[in-house]
């Protein structure tokens, strides 16, 4: 059949709503979407046609059954959830893609009590006067890591950006060369600094950064000296870096702020619990750090939303900055990182209920319990399966920890029938997708990030994936 012959067989819109299976669609989808549908359909088929080849063109044949089943199917795909739950089984526990810290089970009604009725958002109780959204985590911050007040926007980024232009804008900040950090997602200190208009003085070289580089750079257009924690990478070998506290001592000599971006934001000390030693937001108070800034959906395991904590007269500026509006954190935000914050006032269950902690510091004696559990359950989905447990690292993840390997198990599978690359690719197409990762041809599922709840979602979805073989 030539090209202008196969055009004109193309089904019009008409005639496929026409037909019985899509009038049963229409009974439960809304008619223009299923139009719109049905002429993207057709109009895909005709830009493939008009791509044949004159042999492929002269063997094909319209299917009009087909046509309305890929209308039916992109119909019915349309109308479900594009932004829904997955299983990570790539061992990162702060996988900022697939959204980072995860909420505790814990405060699930409060977040559905508070964004589902109204609330004491911005009412002072007490008083029945206008109150501040902020004041509802303030008090707990302050307890938590000994600061004098606090403030919360967006994220880190926003916090960083709020902070720069309240104390430095038109004026200097002074950074070390070897914490010009870039964060995923084109967070970069030095555009940051751009952004607020205060101006980068960059001292120090990458590797090596002395007192005297800092106290050099001071001019009486300096605003403030800034401290980037490295959260995602490491300079090691011959390095120097100044300490905090001679860092706030400079600061103090010479009546100037000292910013510290922390990034991770941890609340504990990680060292308990196995994990290798990472700054605690209370030590960066402690050491008299005018402004700390830290992220919530990270290592403190909680909504996304940017912390500033700090001396109380940045804070009462940054508060009066017309940014801060736009800035401004939802009630869903704030009362996820207010439940997350209670559950800090005890620190060992903190541990445990909040579940990025819960993973990091999960041993491996339960890990491996928990990888026989699931390597059980999968041996029985097929024979065809080769199954294993192998020995590997899980990664924080989220920026935090860039150099931590938590030893884990993972489960490795092959099939066959299949290559790693299809299966992988199936898991992540299935109604709940898998996340995994493919090495040396085998996929690979890390237990330490998947709940064992998933263990069946998992077999189910290599059932699938795996049976038309
Ligand atoms: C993660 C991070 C940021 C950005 O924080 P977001 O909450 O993602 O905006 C900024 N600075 C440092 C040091 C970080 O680790």
């Amino acid at each position: 059949m030539d090209r202008i012959n196969i055009l004109s067989t193309l089904p019009s819109t008409d005639e496929i709503l026409y037909r019985e299976d899509i009038k049963e669609l229409l009974k439960e989808i809304p008619r223009n979407l299923v139009v719109r549908e049905t002429r993207k359909v057709v109009s895909d088929l005709r830009g493939e046609i008009l791509k044949m080849s004159e042999a492929e063109k002269s063997n094909y044949q319209i299917d009009i059954d087909q046509i309305v089943n890929e209308v039916i199917n992109r119909s019915v795909k349309f109308t479900e959830m594009n932004l829904k739950r997955v299983v990570n089984a790539t061992g990162v526990v702060l996988h900022t893609n697939l959204g980072r810290a995860l909420i505790s089970e814990e405060i699930k009604e409060k977040i559905w009590e508070v964004s589902s009725s109204y609330s004491t958002l911005e009412i002072d109780i007490a008083t029945g006067k206008r109150g501040s959204r902020y004041d509802h985590v303030v008090e707990l911050l302050k307890f938590i890591t000994d600061a004098e007040d606090a403030l919360v926007v967006n994220n880190n980024a926003a916090a960083v950006l709020l902070t720069l232009d309240t104390i430095a804008k038109n004026r200097e900040v002074i950074v070390s060369r070897g914490e010009l950090v870039e964060i995923g997602g084109a967070f970069r200190i030095p555009d940051v600094m751009e952004q607020s208009n205060a101006r980068l003085v960059e001292i120090g070289t990458t590797n090596k950064t002395h007192f005297k580089d800092y106290a050099n750079a001071i001019t009486e257009n300096t605003a403030a000296l800034l401290k980037v924690h490295t959260s995602n990478y490491k300079i090691v070998g011959f390095t120097e870096e100044v300490a905090l506290n001679e860092l706030v001592k400079l600061g103090k000599d010479t009546n100037i702020p000292v910013i510290e971006d922390l990034g991770s934001g941890v609340l504990l000390d990680l060292t308990k619990y196995g994990i290798t030693y990472e700054p605690t937001v209370q030590e960066s108070i402690k050491a008299g750090v005018d402004i700390i800034t830290f992220s919530g959906d990270k290592l403190l395991g909680a909504s996304q939303a940017g912390i500033i904590i700090g001396k109380k007269c940045y804070i009462d500026k940054m508060k009066k900055n017309p940014l801060t509006r736009a800035l401004r954190v939802d009630k869903l935000t704030l009362v996820a990182l207010e439940a997350t914050l209670r559950l800090y006032l005890n620190i060992d269950d903190a541990v445990f209920k909040i579940p990025t902690l819960r993973m990091i510091t999960e041993d491996i004696k339960s890990i491996t319990m928990r990888s026989e559990m699931l390597y059980n359950m999968l041996k029985k989905v097929s024979g065809k399966l080769t199954v294993s447990i192998n020995d590997d690292y899980s990664q924080v993840g989220g920026g935090s920890l860039p150099l931590e390997k938590l030893p884990t198990k993972v489960i490795a599978i092959t099939n066959s029938s299949i290559t790693a690359s299809k299966l992988e690719a199936r898991l992540r197409g299935f109604r709940i997708p898998i996340i995994t990762r493919i090495q040396d041809g085998k996929i690979i599922l890390d237990v330490r990030t998947i709940d064992e709840k998933d263990y069946k979602v998992i077999c189910e979805a290599i059932r699938s994936a795996i049976k038309e073989f």
